[in-house]
């Protein structure tokens, strides 16, 4: 049946009969109906299905902003993700399929992948790291990057993994912030075929920050790296030096298991708190009822240890649930733009987790290239992290999973503070390209005006959810009143996911953008006030402001318009350092695609820059209500 006939007959795309009648989910309203009527049985049952070495006394305890889950439990994480399958049938199974972009493939079994986290859990611990200790993970995305996650939750211990390629004042201000005592780095990633240099950037951020009192290189520089300082270790002499010989460190259900910092509205990042109990419960639940993964499936998720797909959809989600996962360091079109169907046709990938700025990559690429693989086990293609545009669902449907013949494409909505799916299309309800889907089982989603009344049907207004879910994220570190914040921002103690949205009488979410000034760039969130930091800290800036500009491949792009401190004058050169500067601060992801420099900006009375002014006339649009000009 050709695609243009499937939308024609039904309410949007339905998955195959074939598939629809195999997913682990057969009746998401009911399922949610039941996860809503009674969160304390619904999470409860779920959770049953894991070890704990003492039971919790209650579910939940909820006083907003505050939830807690499986109260009095403990656990550790990597005791479920990896000791109940070294120790079970699954200890010869395969955990991971790592990948190069130069081919070369390692393969890791559980029980393989239990003795390298625990070998390295000691060698850490013999650096001092311990229970509530936070560690800071400059990895790329390797199975020793992995590896040293799970080795400090292993201990207790905190991560907060940055990703490599963030610039040295993102990188400073999240180890000084985190409060980190070891750092976890690799020497270079690899990129393009490229080496892309990482200890340069540790090395530069770490004068003059006494917290941290150890650095372990992971070192894979051609030739040698440069010589260990005092209190250097190596990556692989500590691995090989210590003893498998640490047992999961039992913590309450609570205790946090990493920070991930995320951009928010102001220049700071915020350190999204995640835990050990709920985190896992809600995780895997996903993972089998949203992203259907079978215990014999290929999964393949193209996300980076680096955001929050990677923490809970590369590294403990699968692990709990003992699926084998592939990782591919590198880019997704090198060494040709035909790799991702080569690597999908060689593992037989059935389940691919990916973002809609890699779908559009591909469309561009176009059809003759997917054409010329063996697809044939691919039966789910789930897309999140920023809008997926109608033209690229489409294009995926046809020609990725044969018209629907064969598979499906998932929309999913969900944020570094949700940990999870919230919203999305799962196997048993049609897609409908555009619309992002239904709440899921656990979330009670809401489009609201800001006044807290929720909009009619068929209306927009801001995403809001009602009640927290277990892998919810818990507070922000160190500063709980921001977390409190999300849950005051709108009348109705609602937590304010900081997205425009609107819904329609079946239930469909569609997501449009974020209703701050938060920029979405290839899935990445950037805060306009983080890269106007970066300009402002050139010395030939005064002033700058920085709006998202649509493009066609990344979603948004980034342009600065910025003022010139007197006696600066307005060059190319001038133009491509300020662009090299910002690279350096924050990294390639938040490179600007255009400055422009400029006499002034648009203010309020109260001195603050209208973007959305700037961005109007940038678009050529109606900039809408000005009134904030008169604030
Ligand atoms: P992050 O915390 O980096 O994952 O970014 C979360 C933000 O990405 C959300 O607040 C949305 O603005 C956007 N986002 C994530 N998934 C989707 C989706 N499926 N559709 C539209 N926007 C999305």
């Amino acid at each position: 049946m050709a695609l243009e006939h499937l939308l024609e007959v039904g309410e949007g795309i339905p998955a195959p009969e074939k598939v629809r009648r195999a997913a682990n989910l057969q009746d998401i309203r009911a399922e949610h109906a039941r996860s809503l009527a009674d969160p304390h049985k619904f999470w409860g049952e779920v959770a049953k299905g894991f070890r704990w070495s003492q039971p919790w006394s209650r579910v939940l305890e909820w006083r907003v902003p505050d939830h807690q889950w499986f109260i009095g439990a403990k656990t550790n994480i990597t005791e479920n993700a990896l000791d109940r399958h070294a120790d079970g049938p699954r200890r010869n199974h395969l955990a991971f399929i790592c990948m190069d972009e130069d081919g070369t493939e390692r393969s890791i079994t559980y029980g393989e992948l239990r003795d390298l986290v625990s070998r390295l859990a000691s060698g850490l611990r013999s650096l001092g790291v311990g229970v509530g200790d936070r560690v800071i993970i400059y990895m790329p995305l390797t199975l020793e990057g992995i590896a040293s996650m799970l080795a400090v939750a292993r201990l207790g211990a905190i991560h907060s993994v940055v990703y490599a390629g963030l610039g040295v004042g993102a990188l400073k201000d999240r180890i000084l912030d985190a409060g980190a005592k070891v750092i976890i780095a690799g020497d270079i990633g690899f990129r393009r075929g490229k080496p892309v240099e990482l200890q340069g950037i540790v090395d530069e951020a770490l004068p003059g920050l006494d917290v941290v009192k150890h650095v372990v290189w992971f070192q894979r520089r051609k030739g040698g790296g440069r010589p260990l300082k005092k209190n250097e270790v190596d990556f692989r002499a500590l691995v090989e030096r210590s003893k498998p010989d640490v047992a999961p460190v039992q913590v309450d259900s609570e205790h946090p298991l990493f920070i991930l910092y995320t951009s928010g509205s102001t220049g700071k990042p915020k350190g999204v708190v995640h835990v050990h109990g709920g985190f896992m419960v809600g995780t895997a639940y996903h993972l089998r009822t949203f992203y259907d993964l079978k215990d014999d499936d290929i999964f393949w998720c193209t996300s980076d240890i680096g955001w929050v797909v990677g923490h809970s959809y590369i590294v403990y989600a699968p692990l709990v649930e003992g699926i084998t996962t592939v990782v591919r360091e590198g880019a997704i079109d090198f060494p040709d733009p035909g790799i991702a169907w080569k690597v999908v046709e060689k593992h037989k990938v059935n389940v691919i987790f990916t973002a809609p700025t890699a779908l559009r990559m591909f469309m561009k690429f176009g059809s003759e290239l997917p054409a010329k693989a063996d697809l044939s086990s691919l039966r789910l293609i789930a897309v999140a992290g920023e809008p997926l545009n109608p033209e690229a669902c489409r294009w995926a449907f046809e020609h990725l999973v044969d018209n629907g013949k064969r598979g499906f494409i998932a929309d999913n909505w969900w944020q570094t503070e949700l940990g999870g799916p919230a919203l999305g299309t799962p196997l048993c309800i049609p897609a409908r390209p555009g619309a992002v889907g239904l709440a899921l089982p656990g979330v009670d989603a809401v489009v609201v005006d800001t006044d807290g009344k929720e909009v009619p049907k068929g209306q927009g207004g801001v995403l809001a959810l009602r009640r927290p879910f277990p892998h919810m994220m818990r507070t922000v570190w160190g500063d709980h009143e921001r977390w409190r914040q999300y849950w005051d921002e709108i009348p109705g103690q609602v937590y304010a996911a900081g997205d425009v949205a609107s819904w329609d009488k079946d239930g469909y979410f569609t997501v449009l953008g974020r209703s701050d000034d938060v920029l979405n760039v290839a899935g990445h969130r950037i805060g306009t006030a983080d890269v106007e930091s970066a300009l402002v800290s050139h010395p030939a800036i005064a002033e700058a402001a920085v709006i998202g500009i649509p493009d066609p491949v990344k979603g948004e792009g980034i342009k600065a318009f910025c003022i010139l401190r007197a006696g600066r004058k307005a060059t190319p050169e001038l133009e491509a350092e300020l662009v090299k500067h910002v690279r350096h601060e924050l990294g390639p992801i938040a490179t600007p695609s255009s400055i422009v420099v400029v006499d002034k900006l648009p203010k309020t009375r109260s001195g603050k820059i209208v973007r959305r002014l700037l961005r109007a006339q940038e678009l050529g649009k109606d900039a809408g209500d000005l009134s904030t000009l008169e604030e």
